[in-house]
C-alpha cells in the first residue's frame, strides 16, 4: 500500500503495519544477529509513503504535521517491524527542514528524504556534553571562501555508517558571541572518520564516535541563521519527543499483547497463568497506563499541528508524553517478561531484544530527569536547582 495524498490515520497505520510481513520479527533478529544494514527496509519505508509524511505538497510531501508520523511508527512498533532508530532523525529532519531550511535546501534535499535515497544522521552529543548540549566544543571556523571548517568529536552518532548526510552541532563565533549552528556534511568526507561502538542496543543500528578534523562545508549547507541552531533544533524537538513516544507506546502495547498471549495458555498448575489475578493486574496496570499516555500523545500531537500551542507552550504536552510513554512501555515490558519465566530470555520470545531499546528511552532523546525538572520548574512554579 502506498499513500499517496492521504494523511488519514487509518490509511497510515495500515501502510505502516504492512511493513511486518517483509521486515518483522524474523528480520529485526537477522540484522541484529548478522550486522546487516536496513536500507531495504529504509526503502519500503519510503515506497510507503511514509516518509513524505510531515512535508508540504509543494516539496512533494502529503501534507504537513506530525500526528501521521506519530501514527506510523506507532503503528510499525506494535506491528513489530521496528524501523532503524534514523526514522525519529528523518522525522526531526523534515520538521527542521520545513521550519528553517532555505528554498534551495528544501527544494534539493527534501524530495531526497522522501523518497529514501538519501539518509541522515545527526550528531550533537559529545562525552562531555550529553544531556547539557549548550556545553559542546566541537567547532566551526569560516574560510575565506565563505565554506566553513569543522573539526571535533561527537559519540553515540546512530547510523553514520548507513548514512549520505550528516547534520552537524557546532560552535560558531558570531557578532553575538559564540553560537551553535547547523550544519549538514555530505558523506564521506575528507576528515570525517568514524569508529562503531561497542554497545549492547539490541537493535539493527549501529553507533559510532564521530571524528572531524577541518571538514569542509560550503556556505549553503548551514542551516538555519549563523548562530541558529537553537531556534532549528526548538521546532524540531517537540516532534522528536512525540515520535519517541510513540515507538514507545506501540512497543509497549506490543509486549502487553505478547504477555497475554502466552498468559492464556501458559499453565504450569493445570490452568492459564492469566487466570490469576496478580498476573492479570500487571498487563492491565500497563494497558491502563498506555492508554493514558496514548490519548496524552494524539491529544498534544493535533494540537501542536492545529497551531494551537507555540513551541513553547507545547513542550510541556511534548515532555510530559514522552515521560508516560517510556515510563508505561518500561512497566509493560516488565510485566510482560515477569510472567514468562524462564520463557522470557529464549531467544524466540519476541520480549527481550526489546529491552535494551525501551529502557534506554527513559534517558534518550532527553532524559526523564529533565522533564521532570521542566515540569517542576516550568508548570509548578518551584525554583531551579541549579
Ligand atoms: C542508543 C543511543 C543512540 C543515540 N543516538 C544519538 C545520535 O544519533 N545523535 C546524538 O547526537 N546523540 C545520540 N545519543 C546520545 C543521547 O542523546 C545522550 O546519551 C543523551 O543526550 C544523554 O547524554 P549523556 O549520555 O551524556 O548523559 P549525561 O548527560 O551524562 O546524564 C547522565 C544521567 O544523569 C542524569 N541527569 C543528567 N542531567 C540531569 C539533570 N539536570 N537533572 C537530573 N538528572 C540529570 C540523568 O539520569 C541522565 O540519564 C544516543 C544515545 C544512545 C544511548
Amino acid at each position: 500500500m502506498h499513500l499517496t495524498d492521504s494523511t488519514d490515520l487509518d490509511s497510515v497505520r495500515d501502510a505502516a503495519s504492512s511493513l511486518a510481513d517483509d521486515f518483522g520479527r524474523a528480520y529485526y533478529l537477522d540484522r541484529l544477529r548478522s550486522g546487516g544494514g536496513t536500507r531495504d527496509m529504509w526503502s519500503a519505508i519510503a515506497d510507503r509513503g511514509l516518509l513524505a509524511l510531515g512535508v508540504p505538497v509543494e516539496h512533494g510531501g502529503i501534507g504537513e504535521g506530525i500526528t501521521p508520523s506519530v501514527a506510523a511508527l506507532e503503528a510499525m512498533c506494535y506491528a513489530g517491524a521496528i524501523p532503524p532508530d534514523v526514522f525519529i532523525v528523518s522525522v526531526f529532519m523534515r520538521a527542521a527542514l520545513v521550519a528553517h531550511g532555505s528554498p534551495e535546501q528544501n527544494s534539493a534535499w527534501l524530495p531526497e528524504l522522501i523518497s529514501g535515497k538519501i539518509q541522515y544522521a545527526f550528531a550533537m552529543t559529545e562525552r562531555e556534553a550529553g544531556t547539557n548540549s549548550f556545553a559542546l566544543k566541537t567547532r566551526a571556523v569560516r574560510d575565506s571562501d565563505g565554506s566553513y571548517l569543522i573539526t571535533g568529536e561527537k559519540i553515540f552518532i546512530t547510523g553514520i555508517d548507513e548514512a549520505d548526510r550528516v547534520i552537524v552541532v557546532a560552535r560558531l563565533a558570531t557578532t553575538q558571541g559564540d553560537r551553535l549552528t547547523l550544519f549538514a556534511v555530505d558523506l564521506p568526507a575528507d576528515g570525517l572518520t568514524f569508529d562503531r561502538l561497542a554497545m549492547t542496543t539490541h537493535g539493527p543500528d549501529s553507533h559510532f564516535a564521530v571524528h572531524f578534523q577541518d571538514v569542509r562545508v560550503p556556505a549553503g549547507a548551514r542551516i538555519g541563521s549563523e548562530g541558529g541552531a537553537k531556534e532549528v533544533l526548538f521546532s524540531a524537538l517537540n516532534p522528536e519527543r512525540y515520535v519517541a513516544a510513540a515507538a514507545h507506546i506501540g512497543l509497549g502495547r506490543r509486549a502487553v499483547r505478547v504477555g497475554a498471549d502466552y498468559a492464556r495458555t501458559r499453565s504450569p498448575f493445570g490452568a492459564p497463568i492469566g487466570s490469576y489475578q496478580a498476573i492479570q493486574h500487571s498487563l492491565a496496570r500497563a494497558h491502563i497506563n498506555l492508554e493514558a499516555a496514548r490519548l496524552m500523545m494524539y491529544h498534544g500531537a493535533e494540537k501542536y499541528d492545529a497551531g494551537e500551542a507555540t513551541d513553547q507552550v507545547n513542550g510541556a504536552g511534548a515532555n510530559m508524553t514522552k515521560y508516560l510513554a517510556t515510563v508505561s512501555a518500561n512497566e509493560a515490558l516488565d510485566a510482560a517478561l515477569q510472567l514468562h519465566g524462564g520463557a522470557a530470555f529464549l531467544d524466540d520470545t519476541d520480549l527481550v531484544a526489546l529491552w535494551p531499546r525501551i529502557r534506554m528511552g527513559r534517558m534518550v532523546p532527553i532524559n526523564n530527569e529533565m522533564v521532570l525538572n521542566y515540569v517542576s520548574e516550568r508548570l509548578l512554579d518551584l525554583p531551579k536547582s541549579y
